[in-house]
Protein backbone atom coordinates (compact mmCIF):
# COMPACT_ATOMS: atom_id res chain seq x y z
CA UNK A 1 0.00 0.00 0.00
CA UNK A 2 1.34 3.50 -0.40
CA UNK A 3 0.59 6.10 1.57
CA UNK A 4 0.57 9.56 1.16
CA UNK A 5 3.73 11.89 1.19
CA UNK A 6 3.13 13.57 4.41
CA UNK A 7 2.71 10.58 6.77
CA UNK A 8 5.95 9.99 5.92
CA UNK A 9 7.44 12.63 7.71
CA UNK A 10 6.24 12.64 10.49
CA UNK A 11 6.73 10.11 13.67
CA UNK A 12 4.21 8.43 16.43
CA UNK A 13 4.55 9.78 19.25
CA UNK A 14 7.34 8.62 21.53
CA UNK A 15 5.68 9.30 25.02
CA UNK A 16 2.78 7.37 24.13
CA UNK A 17 5.27 4.75 22.91
CA UNK A 18 7.11 4.67 26.36
CA UNK A 19 3.85 5.04 28.01
CA UNK A 20 2.71 1.81 26.39
CA UNK A 21 5.85 -0.33 27.21
CA UNK A 22 5.78 0.72 31.01
CA UNK A 23 2.18 -0.31 30.95
CA UNK A 24 3.03 -3.30 29.58
CA UNK A 25 5.54 -4.68 31.74
CA UNK A 26 3.42 -3.53 34.39
CA UNK A 27 0.78 -5.70 33.20
CA UNK A 28 3.49 -8.63 33.33
CA UNK A 29 3.24 -8.20 37.07
CA UNK A 30 6.36 -5.92 36.78
CA UNK A 31 7.40 -3.15 39.62
CA UNK A 32 7.57 0.16 37.30
CA UNK A 33 7.55 3.47 38.38
CA UNK A 34 6.58 5.11 35.96
CA UNK A 35 7.39 9.38 35.43
CA UNK A 36 5.90 8.92 31.79
CA UNK A 37 2.47 10.52 32.39
CA UNK A 38 1.69 13.60 30.71
CA UNK A 39 -1.59 13.96 33.09
CA UNK A 40 -2.64 14.23 36.13
CA UNK A 41 -3.21 11.46 38.72
CA UNK A 42 -6.21 12.08 40.24
CA UNK A 43 -9.72 11.72 38.99
CA UNK A 44 -11.92 14.41 37.74
CA UNK A 45 -13.53 16.28 40.25
CA UNK A 46 -16.99 14.58 41.33
CA UNK A 47 -18.91 18.24 40.74
CA UNK A 48 -17.81 17.51 37.03
CA UNK A 49 -18.88 14.31 36.42
CA UNK A 50 -21.87 15.08 38.32
CA UNK A 51 -22.76 18.06 35.73
CA UNK A 52 -21.93 15.26 32.45
CA UNK A 53 -24.12 12.47 34.16
CA UNK A 54 -27.07 14.68 34.62
CA UNK A 55 -26.61 15.94 30.84
CA UNK A 56 -26.55 12.46 29.16
CA UNK A 57 -29.90 11.57 31.92
CA UNK A 58 -31.70 14.53 30.45
CA UNK A 59 -30.60 13.37 26.73
CA UNK A 60 -28.14 15.81 25.74
CA UNK A 61 -26.80 12.68 23.54
CA UNK A 62 -27.20 14.46 20.21
CA UNK A 63 -25.03 15.74 17.61
CA UNK A 64 -24.79 19.71 18.14
CA UNK A 65 -22.71 22.65 16.79
CA UNK A 66 -19.54 21.93 15.09
CA UNK A 67 -17.93 25.10 17.08
CA UNK A 68 -19.30 23.57 20.65
CA UNK A 69 -22.28 24.01 22.86
CA UNK A 70 -23.12 27.89 23.19
CA UNK A 71 -22.89 28.03 26.63
CA UNK A 72 -19.59 26.76 26.63
CA UNK A 73 -18.39 29.13 24.10
CA UNK A 74 -19.73 31.87 26.37
CA UNK A 75 -18.18 30.39 29.65
CA UNK A 76 -14.59 30.13 27.74
CA UNK A 77 -15.05 33.78 27.01
CA UNK A 78 -16.50 34.86 29.98
CA UNK A 79 -13.07 32.93 31.88
CA UNK A 80 -10.59 34.33 28.83
CA UNK A 81 -11.82 37.64 30.22
CA UNK A 82 -11.40 37.39 33.79
CA UNK A 83 -8.69 35.08 34.52
CA UNK A 84 -6.51 36.69 31.19
CA UNK A 85 -7.59 39.94 30.48
CA UNK A 86 -8.40 38.53 26.88
CA UNK A 87 -11.68 40.39 25.20
CA UNK A 88 -13.45 37.63 23.09
CA UNK A 89 -16.69 36.88 22.21
CA UNK A 90 -18.27 33.53 22.15
CA UNK A 91 -17.73 33.39 18.11
CA UNK A 92 -14.43 34.08 19.06
CA UNK A 93 -13.98 30.83 20.99
CA UNK A 94 -14.53 27.14 19.10
CA UNK A 95 -14.53 23.92 21.12
CA UNK A 96 -12.13 21.24 20.34
CA UNK A 97 -11.44 17.58 20.77
CA UNK A 98 -8.08 18.64 23.07
CA UNK A 99 -5.79 21.18 22.97
CA UNK A 100 -4.48 18.97 20.56
CA UNK A 101 -6.97 19.43 18.48
CA UNK A 102 -7.48 23.04 18.59
CA UNK A 103 -3.62 23.41 17.75
CA UNK A 104 -3.96 20.59 14.86
CA UNK A 105 -7.52 22.22 13.19
CA UNK A 106 -5.11 25.61 13.79
CA UNK A 107 -2.55 24.05 11.43
CA UNK A 108 -4.96 23.46 9.04
CA UNK A 109 -6.76 26.92 9.04
CA UNK A 110 -3.33 28.44 8.81
CA UNK A 111 -0.28 26.19 7.49
CA UNK A 112 0.37 25.60 3.91
CA UNK A 113 3.09 24.98 1.54
CA UNK A 114 6.14 27.49 2.27
CA UNK A 115 4.93 28.92 5.60
CA UNK A 116 7.26 28.40 8.16
CA UNK A 117 5.86 28.04 11.40
CA UNK A 118 9.01 28.79 14.62
CA UNK A 119 9.43 26.67 17.63
CA UNK A 120 11.47 27.39 19.98
CA UNK A 121 13.29 23.91 21.25
CA UNK A 122 12.73 22.06 23.76
CA UNK A 123 8.99 21.90 22.47
CA UNK A 124 5.53 19.49 22.90
CA UNK A 125 7.13 16.90 20.71
CA UNK A 126 3.60 17.34 18.94
CA UNK A 127 4.56 21.02 17.44
CA UNK A 128 6.72 20.32 14.20
CA UNK A 129 4.66 17.19 13.57
CA UNK A 130 1.54 19.28 12.96
CA UNK A 131 3.22 22.39 11.14
CA UNK A 132 4.56 19.08 8.97
CA UNK A 133 1.10 17.70 8.03
CA UNK A 134 -0.20 20.67 7.27
CA UNK A 135 2.27 21.19 4.50
CA UNK A 136 4.63 23.69 6.23
CA UNK A 137 8.33 24.13 7.24
CA UNK A 138 8.91 23.70 10.98
CA UNK A 139 11.86 26.28 11.85
CA UNK A 140 13.29 24.74 15.37
CA UNK A 141 15.28 27.19 17.47
CA UNK A 142 17.14 26.00 20.02
CA UNK A 143 17.52 27.51 23.42
CA UNK A 144 18.95 25.67 26.54
CA UNK A 145 20.21 25.88 30.31
CA UNK A 146 21.81 29.12 29.75
CA UNK A 147 18.73 31.37 28.72
CA UNK A 148 16.33 29.15 31.33
CA UNK A 149 15.64 27.43 27.72
CA UNK A 150 13.58 30.53 26.86
CA UNK A 151 13.74 31.79 23.57
CA UNK A 152 15.26 35.13 23.61
CA UNK A 153 14.08 38.45 21.42
CA UNK A 154 16.82 37.84 19.33
CA UNK A 155 16.55 34.72 18.56
CA UNK A 156 12.74 35.16 17.39
CA UNK A 157 13.76 38.06 15.68
CA UNK A 158 16.55 36.43 13.44
CA UNK A 159 14.53 32.92 13.09
CA UNK A 160 11.89 35.18 10.93
CA UNK A 161 11.64 35.39 7.63
CA UNK A 162 9.36 36.28 4.42
CA UNK A 163 7.54 33.05 5.04
CA UNK A 164 7.45 33.26 8.82
CA UNK A 165 3.76 33.21 9.65
CA UNK A 166 3.92 31.72 12.97
CA UNK A 167 5.21 31.72 16.18
CA UNK A 168 4.40 28.39 19.05
CA UNK A 169 4.71 29.98 22.59
CA UNK A 170 4.17 27.59 25.36
CA UNK A 171 4.07 28.81 28.65
CA UNK A 172 4.74 27.18 31.04
CA UNK A 173 6.01 24.69 28.98
CA UNK A 174 6.01 21.32 28.43
CA UNK A 175 9.06 19.47 29.07
CA UNK A 176 10.94 21.87 30.32
CA UNK A 177 8.36 23.82 32.96
CA UNK A 178 9.90 27.37 32.02
CA UNK A 179 7.20 30.14 32.58
CA UNK A 180 8.33 33.25 30.78
CA UNK A 181 8.12 36.40 32.89
CA UNK A 182 5.26 39.31 31.81
CA UNK A 183 8.47 41.68 30.68
CA UNK A 184 10.30 38.19 28.38
CA UNK A 185 6.67 38.66 27.44
CA UNK A 186 6.73 42.24 26.23
CA UNK A 187 9.70 41.75 24.66
CA UNK A 188 8.60 38.95 22.56
CA UNK A 189 5.40 40.42 21.69
CA UNK A 190 7.11 43.54 20.45
CA UNK A 191 9.34 41.29 17.54
CA UNK A 192 5.65 39.74 16.39
CA UNK A 193 4.02 42.73 16.58
CA UNK A 194 7.50 44.62 14.72
CA UNK A 195 7.65 41.32 11.98
CA UNK A 196 3.45 41.22 11.58
CA UNK A 197 3.75 37.31 12.66
CA UNK A 198 1.15 35.47 14.43
CA UNK A 199 1.43 33.65 17.74
CA UNK A 200 -0.60 30.85 19.48
CA UNK A 201 -0.18 30.71 22.79
CA UNK A 202 -0.40 27.50 23.96
CA UNK A 203 -2.00 27.70 27.70
CA UNK A 204 -2.67 24.24 29.09
CA UNK A 205 -0.76 24.42 32.18
CA UNK A 206 -1.42 28.23 32.89
CA UNK A 207 -2.98 26.91 36.39
CA UNK A 208 -0.12 24.77 37.46
CA UNK A 209 2.31 27.26 38.35
CA UNK A 210 4.92 27.41 41.75
CA UNK A 211 6.08 30.06 44.63
CA UNK A 212 3.88 32.78 43.25
CA UNK A 213 5.00 32.99 39.72
CA UNK A 214 3.22 35.11 37.54
CA UNK A 215 1.31 33.71 34.81
CA UNK A 216 0.31 36.37 32.39
CA UNK A 217 -1.22 35.65 28.73
CA UNK A 218 1.02 37.29 25.68
CA UNK A 219 -2.14 38.63 24.37
CA UNK A 220 -3.10 41.02 27.06
CA UNK A 221 -0.59 43.42 26.54
CA UNK A 222 -2.03 45.77 24.62
CA UNK A 223 -3.83 45.90 21.03
CA UNK A 224 -1.38 44.76 18.14
CA UNK A 225 -0.40 41.84 20.01
CA UNK A 226 -3.45 40.68 20.85
CA UNK A 227 -4.81 40.91 17.57
CA UNK A 228 -2.15 38.95 16.62
CA UNK A 229 -2.67 36.16 19.37
CA UNK A 230 -4.59 32.60 19.24
CA UNK A 231 -4.96 30.91 22.31
CA UNK A 232 -5.09 27.21 22.81
CA UNK A 233 -6.10 26.05 25.74
CA UNK A 234 -8.31 23.06 27.67
CA UNK A 235 -9.45 21.53 30.69
CA UNK A 236 -6.72 18.08 30.74
CA UNK A 237 -4.86 19.25 32.76
CA UNK A 238 -6.15 21.66 35.12
CA UNK A 239 -9.53 19.57 35.77
CA UNK A 240 -7.48 16.50 35.58
CA UNK A 241 -9.67 15.73 32.56
CA UNK A 242 -7.46 14.08 29.83
CA UNK A 243 -9.51 11.45 28.55
CA UNK A 244 -12.62 13.80 28.25
CA UNK A 245 -10.91 15.20 25.18
CA UNK A 246 -12.00 18.98 25.48
CA UNK A 247 -9.94 21.59 24.47
CA UNK A 248 -10.43 25.68 22.80
CA UNK A 249 -8.84 27.86 20.80
CA UNK A 250 -9.71 31.75 20.61
CA UNK A 251 -8.68 34.02 18.33
CA UNK A 252 -10.20 36.52 15.39
CA UNK A 253 -13.92 34.91 14.21
CA UNK A 254 -12.58 34.51 10.73
CA UNK A 255 -10.42 31.82 11.71
CA UNK A 256 -12.69 30.20 14.15
CA UNK A 257 -15.17 29.96 11.35
CA UNK A 258 -12.81 28.05 9.09
CA UNK A 259 -11.58 26.02 12.15
CA UNK A 260 -15.57 25.00 12.82
CA UNK A 261 -16.28 24.16 9.05
CA UNK A 262 -12.96 21.87 9.08
CA UNK A 263 -13.96 20.29 12.44
CA UNK A 264 -17.33 20.30 10.69
CA UNK A 265 -15.59 17.89 7.67
CA UNK A 266 -13.83 15.70 10.03
CA UNK A 267 -14.75 15.32 13.95
CA UNK A 268 -17.86 17.31 14.15
CA UNK A 269 -18.80 18.24 17.77
CA UNK A 270 -16.96 17.27 20.86
CA UNK A 271 -19.24 14.95 22.93
CA UNK A 272 -22.06 16.53 23.60
CA UNK A 273 -22.50 15.35 27.24
CA UNK A 274 -18.99 15.98 27.98
CA UNK A 275 -19.18 19.37 27.14
CA UNK A 276 -21.61 19.89 29.93
CA UNK A 277 -19.27 18.61 32.43
CA UNK A 278 -17.13 21.25 30.84
CA UNK A 279 -19.49 23.90 32.07
CA UNK A 280 -19.63 23.06 35.54
CA UNK A 281 -15.45 23.07 35.53
CA UNK A 282 -15.27 27.07 34.60
CA UNK A 283 -18.62 27.90 36.48
CA UNK A 284 -18.33 26.09 39.73
CA UNK A 285 -15.61 26.82 42.36
CA UNK A 286 -12.19 26.29 41.50
CA UNK A 287 -11.09 25.07 44.80
CA UNK A 288 -10.07 21.62 43.37
CA UNK A 289 -8.15 23.29 40.54
CA UNK A 290 -5.94 24.98 43.35
CA UNK A 291 -5.79 21.30 45.58
CA UNK A 292 -4.52 19.59 42.76
CA UNK A 293 -1.68 22.14 42.51
CA UNK A 294 -0.72 21.94 45.87
CA UNK A 295 -0.43 18.21 45.34
CA UNK A 296 1.96 18.79 42.55
CA UNK A 297 3.66 21.77 44.60
CA UNK A 298 4.63 19.25 47.27
CA UNK A 299 5.51 16.45 44.84
CA UNK A 300 7.82 18.98 43.07
CA UNK A 301 9.68 19.42 45.40
CA UNK A 302 10.37 16.19 47.02
CA UNK A 303 11.54 14.94 43.74
CA UNK A 304 13.93 18.28 43.11
CA UNK A 305 15.36 17.51 45.89
CA UNK A 306 15.80 13.85 45.82
CA UNK A 307 17.33 14.58 42.19
CA UNK A 308 19.49 16.75 43.09
CA UNK A 309 21.43 14.63 45.38
CA UNK A 310 22.39 12.39 42.78
CA UNK A 311 25.48 12.77 41.13
CA UNK A 312 25.79 13.64 37.40
CA UNK A 313 22.21 14.84 36.66
CA UNK A 314 20.71 18.53 36.81
CA UNK A 315 17.79 19.80 36.52
CA UNK A 316 16.67 23.65 36.40
CA UNK A 317 13.57 24.33 38.73
CA UNK A 318 10.82 24.51 36.73
CA UNK A 319 7.96 27.25 37.55
CA UNK A 320 5.23 25.67 36.59
CA UNK A 321 3.75 22.40 34.54
CA UNK A 322 4.31 18.59 36.26
CA UNK A 323 8.15 17.69 34.35
CA UNK A 324 11.25 17.61 35.49
CA UNK A 325 13.61 18.42 33.11
CA UNK A 326 17.02 16.77 33.28
CA UNK A 327 20.24 16.87 32.01
CA UNK A 328 21.74 13.62 31.41
CA UNK A 329 24.97 14.83 28.89
CA UNK A 330 27.68 13.75 31.63
CA UNK A 331 26.41 10.05 31.05
CA UNK A 332 27.25 10.31 27.36
CA UNK A 333 24.17 8.17 26.39
CA UNK A 334 21.83 9.20 23.75
CA UNK A 335 18.44 10.06 25.60
CA UNK A 336 17.04 7.10 24.21
CA UNK A 337 19.43 4.74 24.91
CA UNK A 338 19.22 5.97 28.98
CA UNK A 339 15.89 5.67 28.97
CA UNK A 340 15.76 2.15 27.40
CA UNK A 341 18.61 1.27 29.92
CA UNK A 342 16.90 3.07 33.01
CA UNK A 343 13.44 0.84 32.25
CA UNK A 344 14.76 -2.18 31.68
CA UNK A 345 17.66 -2.49 34.76
CA UNK A 346 15.35 -0.48 36.99
CA UNK A 347 11.72 -0.12 35.67
CA UNK A 348 11.75 3.58 35.68
CA UNK A 349 10.04 4.74 32.92
CA UNK A 350 11.27 8.49 31.49
CA UNK A 351 10.73 10.37 28.22
CA UNK A 352 13.60 10.85 26.27
CA UNK A 353 14.67 14.38 25.46
CA UNK A 354 15.38 13.53 21.77
CA UNK A 355 11.01 13.45 21.52
CA UNK A 356 11.25 17.14 22.60
CA UNK A 357 14.04 18.27 20.10
CA UNK A 358 17.48 18.05 22.99
CA UNK A 359 19.04 14.19 23.54
CA UNK A 360 20.90 15.30 26.08
CA UNK A 361 17.80 15.45 28.36
CA UNK A 362 15.10 13.57 29.74
CA UNK A 363 11.75 13.90 31.02
CA UNK A 364 9.83 12.84 33.76
CA UNK A 365 6.23 13.36 35.10
CA UNK A 366 5.89 13.77 38.50
CA UNK A 367 2.32 13.51 38.22
CA UNK A 368 2.49 10.31 40.17
CA UNK A 369 1.93 9.22 44.02
CA UNK A 370 4.41 10.20 46.78
CA UNK A 371 5.16 6.22 47.40
CA UNK A 372 6.20 5.94 43.55
CA UNK A 373 8.70 9.42 43.63
CA UNK A 374 10.36 8.39 46.27
CA UNK A 375 10.63 4.45 45.06
CA UNK A 376 11.59 5.56 41.62
CA UNK A 377 14.12 8.61 43.00
CA UNK A 378 15.84 5.30 44.94
CA UNK A 379 16.23 3.38 41.59
CA UNK A 380 17.24 6.25 39.44
CA UNK A 381 20.13 7.02 42.10
CA UNK A 382 21.30 3.39 42.13
CA UNK A 383 21.22 3.05 38.10
CA UNK A 384 23.76 6.37 38.49
CA UNK A 385 25.68 5.09 40.23
CA UNK A 386 26.45 1.94 38.60
CA UNK A 387 26.53 3.96 34.99
CA UNK A 388 28.92 6.88 36.23
N1 LIG B 1 -0.08 21.36 24.75
C1 LIG B 1 0.85 20.84 25.56
C2 LIG B 1 2.08 21.62 25.83
C3 LIG B 1 0.65 19.57 26.13
O1 LIG B 1 1.59 19.05 26.94
C4 LIG B 1 -0.53 18.86 25.83
C5 LIG B 1 -0.74 17.50 26.35
O2 LIG B 1 0.14 16.82 26.82
C6 LIG B 1 -1.47 19.46 24.99
C7 LIG B 1 -1.22 20.71 24.45
C8 LIG B 1 -2.74 18.78 24.58
O3 LIG B 1 -3.57 18.44 25.61
P1 LIG B 1 -5.00 17.79 25.34
O4 LIG B 1 -5.12 17.49 23.89
O5 LIG B 1 -5.05 16.57 26.18
O6 LIG B 1 -5.99 18.84 25.76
Amino acid sequence: MKLAARVEQVQPSLTLAIAAKAKAMKAEGMDVCSFSAGEPDFDTPTHIKVAAQKALDEGKTKYGPAAGEPKLRQAIARKLQTDNGLSYMAENVIVTNGGKHSLYNLHMALIEAGDEVIIPAPYWLSYPDMVVLAGGTPVIVQTDASTGYKITPDQLRASCTERTKLFVLNSPSNPTGIVYTPAELAALAEVVVEKDILVVSDEIYEKIIYEGVQQISIGSLGQEIFERTLISNGFAKAYSMTGWRIGYLAGPEKLIKTMSTIQGHSTSNVCTFAQFGAIAALESSQECVEQMRLAFAERRKVMLERLNAISGLSCAKPDGAFYLFINIGKTGLTSLEFCDALLESQQVAAIPGIAFGADDHIRLSYATDMNSIEKGMDRLDKFMRALL
